[in-house]
């Protein structure tokens, strides 16, 4: 765990060049706006540690995989995302020194990401070996108003010398990925042209062909004054640069706008990107970079009004939970529905940007209550999209009728993970993704949604999940076997209670959307048989009957559901009696020996309770949880926010609290080491329902949506923002009362605390905050 960076409500500051964490400051400082993101890299030279990073949403490349004995059905690929060309950096030189920060020394360093305005700033003073000594004030920003749009402005104040200033903008797609599987270079070099002031780059991803122009413009003032200084354009194979001297003496300062954009293939004609790369730049430009910043602070405030929470009485809570919203949005922004959210987003490698599980069972929560619909409704017509990949997938695994299997881990709708534990085992996935459309019309009430879309998406899955299971003639039941469940510290298990659950609420759901369909949009219906030979009556029978007799294990005696068949033969060992000197397990067990352990890296049974809490009552509940959070390392970062909400909804209010506090803080406390690696995105999703559905208590019942807050006793107060059906509330929960706001032109009812309370357009309710 670390603690150095600073503790500030809307900004995270990093004070004092501390280069051995460098990578963790450019993972945590990364900006983005969904189409474009950057970790916070240096512009200038540098020679120290750093993992550079700049990526484009959706641009990847499927590297080869790398297993020890090739199977059938493997998957042919593991996609990255691609390190994308390099459009910050600006070589600066003072004679013949070049400025790197790992060669100077440096004081009055300050690395500071401003996330209430969407922008991150560096300044520091450095000293060359000569003496000569240069002021930096380095700002940028990805517009989140104009998602092709990047701008930078780099002010040098001198010292202490007179003489040549070089500088050196450039853009460069002569860059690797770190996790690259055979230290392959994936650009290809298509066109490079600069003029006095401009400089373009195109180039081209191998094997997917994805064509990215990036270009740039700049403008150089002289104490406040435009200067031209003279300019010596230079290209080589996927770079583009302008070199610039500038003559400077003490108490000079210059100042450079890079002006930048990145266009590709996804979205324009590969013959009109060129063009269209220049008129962006050209745009941005005349906008100039006050305009550009402010629509840029503008764009975060409408952010920051459906989707900020508050925290009175404790900073570094405050902190960590805007720093988790800031990031799901730099993430994700839902105007693109091929897009999705990856597990490190823009800030680093690992987990390859691909889309995971995570979307559904955490993210999507989120963006249902502080965006627009149509941002989660993307998300789901995502996989809609997918759907016949996701039956070609099953294909592949022998599944037959139009099974449909989710990949665990896709780009394009193809599996793209090659550790078969995961993508052929951990089925589960299917689960969140048909729940993610109960839980999408839950909230919205959008019910066409499942005429439009839904129901073709629930048919594939329930038919899987009809072939999946087999009847067991021994326990004359269904059964489910040689799965893996969320826990991934079990490997082809039988039986995973969570997988259950989830397989025949899935024939359930597809079940009651058929009848829906049916009766509202007839028409719709007979196109969906025609479509995909569906036999109504065979089918659904198979799932009624599968439903009526499937096998759940579970312990009467200790009254708890076992997470698989045999779970409690393994030595019962807890968490807190394991050495610190195991933990963590990933790191310092073999992984026979974590298999064999009772140990679980996240919520699994739990996680089945969380999904389905009203079916189980709070005796259930609270045995369940007793028996299993002893149990669990929380080794995957989607773990805590779990346990936490169960923990609030027990009255367990500091286990609640500690959970919480695991994940708010993940990355800025750099609590698993790993931060360097990129931030832990999808986590950051938990944390928000940690506080909303944790401590407020929010759900949305038959379509009422209720509260029971409660308040962390470390906080005076907190307030979260809550975005319904077109209702914007602002709940506040304080440890007198709870607050709460309806900002909107529309009337709303809901309950608190089971009570009901109708609260008129713009108005105000107060209670005291254990009032039923
Ligand atoms: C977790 C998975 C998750 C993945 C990506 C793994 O460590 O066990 O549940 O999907 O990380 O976040």
């Amino acid at each position: 765990m670390k603690n150095y960076l600073k503790k500030d409500e809307w900004c995270i500051i990093e004070e004092g060049l501390m280069p051995e964490y460098n990578c963790i400051s450019e993972s945590v400082c990364s900006i983005g706006n969904g189409h474009m993101g950057q970790r916070a890299n240096f512009e200038e030279a540098f020679s120290g540690e750093t993992l550079s990073g700049s990526y484009l949403a959706g641009v990847y490349y499927p590297d080869k995989t790398r297993v020890g004995w090739w199977k059938n059905g493997y998957p042919e690929y593991f996609a990255k995302v691609l390190n994308a060309p390099n459009w910050i950096g600006i070589d600066v030189k003072v004679e013949n020194e070049t400025l790197d920060l790992a060669q100077c020394q440096v004081s009055h360093f300050l690395r500071v990401l401003n996330m209430k305005d969407g922008y991150l700033q560096r300044h520091f003073t450095a000293q060359l070996p000569s003496g000569k000594q240069l002021k930096v004030d380095a700002q940028r920003f990805v517009s989140m108003a104009d998602k092709e749009i990047g701008a930078i402005r780099y002010s040098i104040k001198i010292e202490n010398f007179s003489g040549k200033l070089s500088l050196r903008p450039f853009l460069d797609g002569d860059v690797v990925n770190k996790d690259s599987n055979y230290d392959e270079k994936f650009w290809d070099a298509r066109h490079e042209e600069t003029s006095e002031d401009e400089a373009y780059i195109t180039v081209s991803t191998k094997k997917t062909g994805f064509v990215v122009v990036t270009g740039m413009k700049f403008q150089v003032l002289k104490n406040g004054q435009v200067i031209n200084p003279n300019t010596q354009p230079q290209t080589r194979t996927r770079y583009a640069s302008i070199d610039l001297d500038i003559y400077v003496t003490a108490g000079d300062e210059i100042i450079l706008y890079k002006y930048t954009t990145n266009v590709t293939s996804r979205d324009y004609a590969e013959g009109d990107l060129l063009k269209t790369a220049k008129e962006r730049i050209s745009q941005a430009f005349s906008k100039g970079y006050d305009l550009l910043k402010k629509e840029q602070a503008q764009a975060w405030g409408e952010i920051w009004i459906h989707s900020d929470i508050v925290i009175e009485g404790d900073v570094a809570a405050q902190q960590g939970i805007r720093f988790n919203i800031f990031q799901l949005n730099q993430t994700y922004t839902g105007k693109d529905e091929r897009l999705n959210i990856g597990p490190k987003g823009f800030t680093g490698e690992k987990y390859g940007g691909s889309t995971y599980w995570d979307t559904e069972a955490y993210c999507l929560a989120f963006y249902l209550a502080t965006a627009d619909p149509e941002v989660s409704k993307n998300l789901l017509v995502y996989r809609y999209k997918h759907l016949q990949k996701a039956i070609e997938n099953a294909q592949k695994l022998g599944f037959e009728g139009g099974a449909a299997l989710y990949p665990m881990v896709t780009m394009n709708g193809e599996e793209c993970h090659n550790e078969w534990e995961i993508t052929f085992e951990e089925i589960h996935r299917n689960g969140a993704i048909a729940r993610a459309i109960y839980d999408y019309i839950n909230y919205t009430g959008d019910k066409d949604y499942l005429a439009e879309y839904g129901l073709e998406v629930l048919l594939g899955i329930a038919r899987f999940w009809a072939q999946r299971i087999n009847y067991s003639e021994a326990k004359k039941q269904y059964v489910m076997l040689g799965v893996t469940g969320p826990n991934e510290y079990e490997n082809n298990i039988n039986n995973n209670w969570y997988t259950n659950l989830m397989a025949t609420w899935c024939m359930g759901y597809a079940e009651d959307a058929t009848q829906w369909v049916k009766k509202n949009h007839p028409e719709k219906y007979k196109a969906f048989v025609a479509k995909t030979n569906f036999d109504e009556l065979r089918e659904t029978t198979k799932w009624q009957d599968i439903r009526a007799n499937m096998y759940f294990p579970e312990d009467k005696e200790k009254g708890v559901f076992l997470q698989q068949d045999g779970y409690l033969d393994k030595e019962q060992i807890l968490v807190k009696d394991l050495p610190a000197k195991d933990l963590p397990l990933n790191q310092k067990w073999s992984w026979d020996r974590i298999l064999r352990s009772c140990f679980i890296k996240q919520a699994d049974t739990l996680q089945g309770i969380y999904c389905f809490e009203e079916n189980y009552d709070l005796e259930t509940i609270r045995r369940n949880f007793e028996f299993y959070e002893p149990r669990t390392v929380h080794e995957s970062s989607l773990s805590p926010c779990v346990h936490s909400i169960l923990a609030a909804k027990l009255g367990m209010q500091e286990k609640a609290y500690q959970m919480y506090l695991r994940t708010s803080r993940l990355d800025l406390d750099d609590y698993n080491n790993d931060t360097e690696d990129g931030c832990h995105i999808t986590s950051m999703a938990g944390t928000w329902m940690s506080i909303v559905q944790g401590f407020g208590g929010m759900r949305v019942r038959h379509g009422i949506l209720q509260f029971s807050p409660y308040i962390p006793e470390q906080w005076t107060s907190y307030a979260f923002k809550i975005l319904y059906r077109g209702v914007l509330l602002n709940i506040q929960v304080s440890q007198e009362k709870v607050k709460i706001e309806n900002q909107s032109d529309t009337e709303i009812t809901l309950k608190i605390h089971e009570t009901s309370h109708t609260i008129d357009a713009k108005q105000v309710i107060e209670m005291g905050l254990l009032v039923a």
